[in-house]
């Protein structure tokens, strides 16, 4: 049965859920044009965007490179299994739409330890019959219990695709390396790993502006470099880094982004201090406003 973690009590749900503090999920909501967040989590979001005023196309290209990887790997490279790790908030269009609008048998497990996320989780689990979704409520810091839960769902015997897409940056080198390698290790000749990472490389002052207001809220990010990010793809064996290599999200197979949903101002009316954002088209964008590396890579 899909959705062990589902069956939570809502109200033990519900205590395990901070209103008072911003969470990345729900932040990440807010730039998105969600509605599942909350007060604090849209003044996180406006003082990240006092620092970085186009910083929502950091969050919408990120989403589109995920929709793009997740297009490439269920079309041309024929993947029906995938492992999200950081699943995010659901969207409009989440991983199993996504491969399930290319391959209706495709498989997909979620995992998020966010408790938010668990909450909105039953809008993961609208598979097609032919396929199957389902959601873990685990920590990436724990990738065997992640590897045997999702092993319900996803056969390891048949290639996978591992997707890390915004979440490394949660995690200290000294556990990211070697999970990244555990995780990759459990998974067949043929699997993918897809990951995208926020950097400072590429423009450090607004980069850190926008971290500075995140830590103040008591959640924090490590910044790592195209060298860095490329060692999640050295240090894993059998793993071959792909075509472009590590790139800025934007650059990585680029192509037309769809309209993003639009966004209620009235979201920030509340604020005084960031003007009122015009979200323009995401493909309006440039190489000083993204700060977001992507890369993919297959297991031989
Ligand atoms: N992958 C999605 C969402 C990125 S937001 C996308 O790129 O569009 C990052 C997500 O990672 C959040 O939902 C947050 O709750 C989750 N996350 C952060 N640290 C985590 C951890 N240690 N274990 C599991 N999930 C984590």
């Amino acid at each position: 049965m899909p959705g062990d973690a589902l069956s939570q009590d809502p109200a033990l749900l519900r205590g395990r859920i901070d209103t008072t503090k911003a969470h990345p999920a729900r932040v990440y909501d807010v730039f998105l044009g969600g509605k599942d967040n909350y007060p604090v989590d849209r003044a996180a979001a406006a003082a990240a965007l006092a620092a970085n005023p186009r910083g929502y196309l950091d969050v919408r290209h990120n989403r589109d490179f995920m929709r793009r990887a997740v297009t490439r790997l269920a079309g041309e490279q024929g993947i029906r299994q995938f492992l999200d790790i950081g699943t995010g908030l659901p969207t409009g269009e989440n991983v199993h739409q996504i491969a399930q609008g290319i391959a209706p048998e495709s498989r997909i497990v979620y995992v998020d330890n966010d408790p938010v996320v668990l909450a909105h989780a039953r809008a993961l689990l609208t598979s097609s019959p032919e396929g199957r979704t389902d959601y873990v409520d685990a920590d990436l810091r724990r990738p065997e219990e992640i590897l045997e839960q999702a092993a319900k769902t996803l056969d390891f015997g048949e290639p996978v695709a591992l997707l890390l897409v915004a979440i490394l940056h949660f995690v200290e080198d000294a556990e990211a390396y070697p999970l990244v390698r555990e995780l990759m290790e459990a998974l067949p000749a043929g699997s993918h790993l897809v990951l995208s990472h926020l950097t400072d490389e590429m423009h450090p002052e607004p980069a850190r502006a926008v971290q500075r207001t995140y830590t103040e809220r008591g959640f924090t990010f490590v910044f790592r470099s195209a060298t860095e990010v490329e060692r999640f793809f050295d240090e894993t064996p059998g793993v071959t880094l792909d075509e472009p290599g590590v790139v800025p999200v934007h650059h990585w197979h680029p192509g037309p982004a769809p309209a993003p949903p639009a966004v209620e101002e009235a979201y920030f009316d509340s604020l005084d201090d960031i003007e009122k954002i015009r979200y323009r088209d995401i493909n309006d964008v440039t190489d000083d406003d993204i700060n977001v590396y992507g890369a993919s890579g297959r297991k031989g």
